[in-house]
């Protein structure tokens, strides 16, 4: 059972107690005309879930009625995608193409019940009848043919008579009516196409709003999930059981919020361009939001069903991070995979005074890790290492190895640089060092003190691998299309290096390489005598949120540097520069706020703390650069009442957004001010954050309900009162309400 019950759950579980079904029954209904992607395992793992958790049945039903773009091609990737995040479809997938017959039998029930008409007008024309939001339609005349001519017009249209747009099967219902969708909806249309499934035989072809409720009803559907955009689909749905008098229990429709996740595409359509267009190779390319692609690139079943639960199901539309994808991926792989290590860019090191060679005992898991296993890793005279872990003007902070600072290589010994070796161009071919026989890792007796443990191959045994690096395919947070591609999504390393039992013992297809990332045996391209792997996830979010400061809160630097005229920037010291750099190139966190910190060594220490606590870089450094420096200036000779650790804490509970920003800003007043942790004000104070809509939409009902005038108002036009009811919703709920819900929600009502 998921751990938090959503609204559809309590909906389940009411009518299953109040006896309304004896079972629950849900389906997927996707149209195979696309690979599915992470918005469908998002709808996959609601009506699978639901059922699973309350002992009934989902089905997998293809809604197949529009025969021009479907394929069997599409049928088997959505078998296989349901399959491999774990769910069971029980005997049979279903289609609605075989109830063809059947929902030709109820559209003529409703012609003889006359609540159904062929209607002869123009695409055009229906259109202008329609009327529009704030005009009443009108009915065309052809609603006035008799039962017997629509009759024989439908099957005649059925028998493939007429031209594609000829006529059409309306419902009759209300050309008045304020929502728009029940003006008389279509229920069939003429198209003269072959059914990939049924083959030749129909010209006529059923209407999603006409043939969903219809299959839903016949499969004995209970819960009709379905995303936000059908609300106003709902009235056809019931209309047509209603009208057709279906024999209870029938189902019912309630909508959900889709996903839409930030530098990502969704819809079929766009993914098909991607496709079709070659800027990606096939559905399966590891780059694209398809379960296909998410399974080449690695990513297991289990962290896309736990992102799908951890996102939850919402009645108010909104952007996720793909971060939090990210992060449960890296969240799974952590404990479960082998530790390895691979160079991606060689330096050779040559250790001048080693001899002989020998097998290092090396554990493929950590400490912490409840698995077991090992591997021997060779080691001798001649290494590589990463050239990035190699500075020779090293800058401040840089504690891998330079000319002066010692590194120990990963499970084996300390080495210290002697020299450097370059060729006519200046470049480093090769590094001479000399290690300490004393510093073996498990036995050190050295006393040598060292920052970092490096990755290394030894050159006589390491093995090539090809590695295929990927980055988000776009490059912006809400991409339209073709033109915000990102040109270096995909980076291929031909010749990296790895330790030997990696592709001998196969220890397993997903490895960490340590300090790298994540990564996963291509399971197209991998060959034993060329091994390709695919990354799947860095350690960290290279690409943490690039969050804009908020100008009440920015940095007085300024005030703290008198001697700078205004618009000039005091060049920064090579320390500053150094730690400048490694905050926008390590941690991505933006220039301003890298500035912030990088021009104050305390600052920069208290973040690197921060940081070495818990490994979220930019919600740390904006705490940092903006309330601890604050309370830096404030109180310059006071100790401060916390430290790094409940700073960690508190960017912990904005992460994971137990609390909102607003509200972190009074926990950190109270931390600064009473020494208590994060942890125990949230708890005292009762100050977690709101995100249950249900709560939320009560709340905003009664603004609503408060401000008469200026509901009238903002229909009236005046958008700016939007922000009035926010705040107040935002207020009535002590800060406490999750913003991005309340704006969802208070958008959704007041356009109602
Ligand atoms: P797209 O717009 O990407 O083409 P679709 O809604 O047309 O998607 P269908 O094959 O009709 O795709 O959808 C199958 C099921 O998956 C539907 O119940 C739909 O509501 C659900 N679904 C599709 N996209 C999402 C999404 N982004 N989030 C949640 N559910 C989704
Ligand atoms: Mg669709």
């Amino acid at each position: 059972m998921s751990e938090t019950k959503d609204f559809l759950r309590t909906i389940v579980e009411e009518d299953l107690k109040a006896g309304k079904y004896e079972q629950v029954h849900t389906r997927f209904p996707p149209e195979p005309n696309g690979f599915p992607h992470i918005g469908h395992a998002k709808s996959i793992v609601l009506n699978f879930g639901i059922a699973r958790d309350y002992e009934g049945i989902c089905n997998l039903r293809m809604d197949d009625t529009d025969p021009t773009k479907e394929d069997m091609k599409y049928v088997e990737a959505l078998k296989d995608a349901v399959k491999w995040l774990g769910f069971d479809w029980g005997e049979k997938v279903y289609f609605t193409s075989d109830y063809f017959g059947k929902l030709y039998d109820y559209a003529v029930d409703l012609i003889k019940m006359e609540k159904a008409y062929v209607d002869s007008l123009n695409e055009e024309e229906i259109r202008e009848y329609r009327g529009t939001v704030t005009e009443p339609g009108r009915r065309s005349k052809y609603a006035e043919r008799s039962v017997e001519e629509n009759l024989d017009l439908f099957e005649r249209m059925k028998n493939g008579e007429f031209e594609e747009g000829a006529h059409v099967l309306r419902a009759k219902i209300d050309m008045s009516s304020p929502n728009m969708k029940m003006r008389d909806p279509l229920l069939y249309r003429i198209r003269h196409a072959s059914h990939y499934r049924v083959g030749e035989g129909w010209h006529v072809y059923p209407m999603y709003d006409f043939a969903h409720c219809l299959s839903d009803y016949m499969e004995g559907i209970t819960h009709s999930l379905c995303t936000l955009e059908f609300e106003n689909n709902r009235d056809i749905y019931d209309w047509v059981i209603e009208t057709l008098g279906l024999e209870p229990p029938r189902p019912y429709q309630y909508e959900f919020a889709r996903l839409n996740m930030n530098y990502t595409v969704m819809s079929k359509r766009k993914l098909l361009e991607l496709v079709e267009g070659n800027y990606v190779n096939g559905w399966d390319d590891p780059r694209l939001p398809t379960i296909a692609g998410y399974r080449r690139r690695g990513y297991t079943p289990e962290s896309i069903v736990t992102f799908c639960e951890q996102i939850g199901v919402a009645k108010a539309n909104s952007t996720v991070d793909v971060a939090q994808l990210e992060f449960c991926i890296r969240d799974d792989l952590n404990t479960k995979v082998p530790r390895v290590m691979c160079v991606m860019d060689p330096l050779k090191v040559t250790i001048v005074n080693y001899e002989g060679s020998e097998l290092l005992d090396a554990s493929y898991y950590p400490h912490d890790v409840p698995k077991e296993g090992s591997r021997k890793l060779p080691f001798s005279k001649e290494v590589y290492i990463d050239r990035a872990d190699f500075s020779e003007n090293p800058p401040k902070g840089y504690y891998r190895l330079t000319p002066d600072q010692p590194v120990r290589l990963k499970h084996a010994y300390i080495i210290a640089c002697k020299e450097v070796v370059k060729d006519e161009e200046g470049n480093i071919v090769e590094i001479k060092a000399e290690y300490f026989p004393d510093s073996k890792s498990g036995s050190d007796t050295s006393g040598i003190k060292v920052r970092s443990a490096i990755q290394w191959v030894e050159v006589a045994s390491a093995k090539p691998v090809e590695v295929r690096l990927y980055d988000r395919l776009f490059k912006c947070e809400a991409p339209e299309g073709l033109e915000d591609i990102n040109p270096d999504s995909l980076k291929v390393i031909k010749n990296a290096l790895v330790e030997p039992a990696v592709v001998d013992e196969k220890p397993d297809v997903r490895f960490q390489f340590e300090r790298e990332g994540y990564f996963y045996a291509d399971p197209v391209d991998y060959r034993d005598d060329a091994p390709v792997f695919n990354k799947i996830v860095g350690l960290k979010d290279s690409w943490a949120k690039k969050e804009k400061p908020k100008p009440q809160n920015k940095p007085k630097q300024k005030a703290q540097k008198p001697v700078q005229k205004e618009g000039e920037v005091a060049p920064m010291s090579a320390e500053e520069q150094g730690r400048f750099d490694r905050f926008t190139h390590e941690y991505k966190l933006n220039p301003e706020v890298a500035n912030t910190l990088a021009r104050d060594a305390k600052l920069a220490d208290f973040f690197d703390e921060a940081v070495a606590v818990y490994e979220s870089p930019v919600t740390i450094a904006n705490i940092v650069a903006n309330e601890v420096a604050r309370e830096f200036k404030e109180h310059p000779d006071d100790a401060l009442r916390f430290g790094p650790k409940e700073v960690a804490s508190l960017a912990k509970m904005l992460d994971e957004e137990t609390i909102s920003s607003k509200i972190a800003k009074q926990v950190f007043e109270e931390m600064a001010k009473t020494g208590k942790s994060p942890e125990t004000i949230v708890e005292e104070k009762d100050l977690k954050q709101i995100s249950d809509p249900v709560q939320i939409a009560a709340v905003i009902d009664d603004v609503i309900a408060k401000n008469p005038e200026n509901v009238a108002k903002y229909k009236e036009g005046n958008q700016k009162l939007f922000g009035f009811f926010v705040g107040q919703v935002l207020k009535a709920t002590g800060g406490k309400a999750n913003p991005k819900v309340v704006n969802d929600l208070v958008r959704e009502k007041l356009e109602a």
